[in-house]
């Protein structure tokens, strides 16, 4: 029997709405583990990722922390893929670039509607925030790059397979459309 290939995800700064999107493949996730196998996932819960054939990132770098954690994936990953628009282009949490990182902080802990703290938070163990969102390929080399806010199931599914089988990656249109 062919050796699988190992496959990693991770979610940086994104919602796991990606994620929930994968598992959106169903039944077919049995098909899939016949020929992968999943090293660091969120299913998994495995701290760092070993070498592997694909790893797959949803979500932008908004924090030092998600610059660790995709620099590990880009070391140990032979294909990278951006998955989702936040890990394409920054998606929601890049809404936050238009404003000062000081601006967000005092809105979410100190002016906010409803927001008691009136302190934003200084431990030592939170990643410290990056000034900016950042899509991901501004800080690594991507692959692949699979649009969608989230993709849909079918989409990664169709994705997946071919990429697994080599051949050239073409979706149908009701797949991957912007009307
Ligand atoms: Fe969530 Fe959409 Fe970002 Fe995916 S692309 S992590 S679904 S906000």
């Amino acid at each position: 029997m062919a050796e699988k290939l190992k496959v990693a995800t991770c979610s940086l700064c994104g919602c796991f709405g990606c994620h929930m999107s994968f598992l959106d493949i169903d039944e077919r996730i049995l098909d899939l583990i016949k020929v992968v196998e999943f090293d660091r996932t969120p299913i998994t819960d495995i701290k760092h990722i070993s070498h592997c054939d694909i790893g797959i990132i949803e979500g932008g770098v908004a924090n030092a922390e998600n610059v660790e954690v995709l620099r590990e994936f880009r070391e140990n990953c032979d294909i990278l893929i951006a998955l989702g628009a936040c890990a394409v282009n920054g998606g929601i949490p890049a809404m936050r670039n238009s404003f000062e990182l000081k601006e967000c902080l005092e809105e979410a802990y100190i002016d906010g509607v409803g927001v008691h703290t009136k302190m934003i938070p200084t431990d030592p163990e939170i990643p410290m925030l990056l000034n900016k969102v950042h899509p991901i390929h501004e800080v690594v080399k991507v692959d692949y790059f699979l649009p969608g806010c989230p993709p849909s199931g079918d989409a990664i599914w169709t994705f997946l397979t071919e990429l697994i089988e080599g051949k050239p990656i073409s979706f149908p249109y009701t797949q991957i459309h912007y009307d």
